[in-house]
């Protein structure tokens, strides 16, 4: 089972589409401080989702209002899957590292001032951000196969992921 099918069972996916109810399955599977889900308004400079924990080590997922219910799991998942794949634990020693040299200051303020990248892709590395997508995309497809209408396109989509992810895991 590769590594998408095993976290998109362990999350519910296709049954569950509450957002704050993956983010608690989420936090089972990855037992920290809870999870904050937080929506925000869209704006040009903002990107559609981030993720980033606190000083206190609380994670926060911060998505753009969006009406498509489908574009709001796609970046909550986005976010999820960096979680999952321990794309903030590394972060997580940088950041006490910085804040270490910061005694005096508030540290969610240090780490607002120095996250000013945060969601784009330097973030992350781009390997991190690729498998993240991927991930969200897999978890697409399996709502849209969910849906009996559009089952067919569904598959497709479906299929392509898992060629794509297959082709990958070849390429290591
Ligand atoms: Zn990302």
């Amino acid at each position: 089972m590769s590594d998408y099918e095993k976290l998109a069972r362990d999350l519910g996916i296709p049954h569950t589409r509450d957002l704050q109810a993956l983010c608690d399955r989420m936090n089972e599977l990855c037992p920290g401080p809870p999870i904050e889900l937080v929506e925000v308004e869209y704006s040009p400079d903002r990107p559609c989702a981030t993720v980033h924990r606190q000083a206190s080590g609380r994670c926060v997922v911060e998505y753009v209002k969006h009406p498509d219910e489908q574009v709001r799991l796609h970046n909550v998942l986005h976010e999820l899957a960096h979680i999952a794949f321990g794309d903030l634990d590394s972060s997580q020693a940088e950041m006490e590292a910085l804040l270490s040299r910061f005694p005096d200051l508030d540290p969610d303020v240090v780490l607002a001032v120095f996250r000013r990248d945060q969601g784009s892709s330097g973030a992350f590395s781009t390997d991190a951000e690729y498998r993240a997508e991927m991930f969200a995309s897999y978890a697409d497809a399996m709502y849209l196969e969910a849906e009996e209408s559009l089952s067919v396109r569904a598959r497709t989509i479906r299929r392509v992921v898992d060629i794509a992810t297959l082709n990958r895991r070849l390429s290591f």
